[in-house]
């Protein structure tokens, strides 16, 4: 994999194509000046001077196509190196699509990832041809991601995002999510700096939103509200400068709130599409190697468990799922029968411990927690 990287680090550092094009554009607005001029009858235009120029710009032109050429031809080149094996041979558990529920599931994996992204005609398509029925109130939740997504991430404009965040603040609360306050903090921020003579819209912005997280964010409330004694437009804002604000505010906004909205339809907060993906492309040279050994030892090194592998692989944290959970109050693993459930507050008990609390009283109060919840308030969750 290091090859093909050295390789993609030296496409991007080749400057050809910039170079062509800046050449190009030079040479364009070199020979629209000779066409006025010519036009105005005042230059006394050398024809010679225009072909010199044109010739040099031929020549060079060249020169830079010759030297993108070399670069993605080795660029490829390491890539059919690399990739040059035959999945079905390296990974032997296919997924067996023929079978119905196999491909529906997957289908309703791939539908759900792309719904996430917002690519809906494409959503749409699969679920057509696999007669998968996405329910439309689902679907119009997705809308409203994709709505506020352009928004955010594209135009940077807040007001949609916080009003989702208003309407859902309840939930965002349950779940002990910030998502309302950074919104309002960036919008405060966006306001003030929009006013560059004067602190007092992002004063009174902050006068009608702050006070409800007054509880929670006090330090930084605080911080925002003394940076109002400096005008915008002075130079350096002491205050507003200790306020640690990524480099793509808008874009880390939008991550947390998807996070949230996916969290809210009960799905995880990355796709598993993805993950799978990200985790395959790590494991994969692992399965290369293998198949390598077994096929240089000349015999069938096969697994010993179909469910572990016959080596390690290094995932990163974030790719690091427990498949088992031992409820804490029964001590007992979970299983598909009594499977694990998260409370409002997201601490998980066993479905049997559930019921148990559940007998005592008729709202359940979380074993680790001062909470307490209503039996909608639940969700099953799946461990994997
Ligand atoms: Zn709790």
């Amino acid at each position: 994999m290091n090859i093909v990287q050295e390789e993609v680090e030296r496409l991007g550092k080749n400057k050809a194509l910039e170079k062509c094009i800046k050449e190009s554009n030079d040479l364009l607005s070199y020979l629209k000046q000779k066409q006025e001029q010519l036009n105005q009858d005042t230059d006394d235009l050398k024809v010679q001077d225009v072909q010199i120029k044109i010739n040099y710009w031929a020549n060079q032109s060249l020169k830079h196509e010759k030297s993108l050429n070399t670069v993605i031809k080795k660029y490829q080149k390491s890539i059919d190196k690399v990739f040059n094996f035959d999945l079905s041979e390296v990974y032997r558990h296919r997924i067996p699509l023929e079978s119905t529920r196999c491909r529906q599931l997957v289908d309703r994996a791939l539908i759900m990832h792309l719904l996430r992204i917002g690519d809906f005609e494409a959503a749409n398509t699969i679920a057509k041809m696999d007669n998968i029925q996405v329910p439309d109130q689902l679907l119009n939740k997705f809308h409203e991601l994709e709505e506020i997504s352009e928004d955010l991430t594209v135009h940077h404009r807040l007001e949609k995002a916080i009003a989702w965040a208003n309407v859902n603040k309840h939930n965002l609360q349950r779940i002990g999510s910030d998502l309302q306050f950074n919104l309002h903090k960036l919008k405060f921020i966006d306001i003030y700096k929009k006013n560059p003579s004067s602190p007092y819209p992002a004063y009174e912005y902050a006068k009608i939103n702050f006070p409800h997280f007054g509880n929670t964010h006090l330090d930084v409330i605080s911080k925002l509200m003394s940076s109002t004694i400096f005008t915008p437009n002075e130079p350096e804002n002491p205050y507003l400068d200790s306020i640690d604000l990524t480099s793509s505010p808008y874009q880390k906004l939008f991550t947390q709130l998807s996070r949230d909205f996916c969290s809210f339809v009960g799905l995880s907060s990355e796709s598993p599409i993805f993950n799978t993906l990200q985790a395959s492309y790590i494991a994969i040279p692992n399965f290369v190697k293998f198949n390598k050994i077994s096929k240089m030892k000349n015999e069938k090194l096969d697994w010993t468990s179909e469910n572990e592998l016959p080596f390690e692989v290094e995932l990163p944290k974030s790719l690091q799922f427990h498949s088992i959970f031992i409820c804490p109050v029964s001590k007992e693993e979970t299983t598909p029968q009594n499977s694990p459930m998260a409370l409002g507050c997201r601490h998980l008990i066993s479905k049997d411990s559930l019921a148990k609390l559940k007998k005592r009283n008729s709202s359940i109060k979380c074993p680790y927690c001062p909470k307490t919840f209503a039996a909608n308030e639940i969700q099953e969750v799946q461990f994997i």
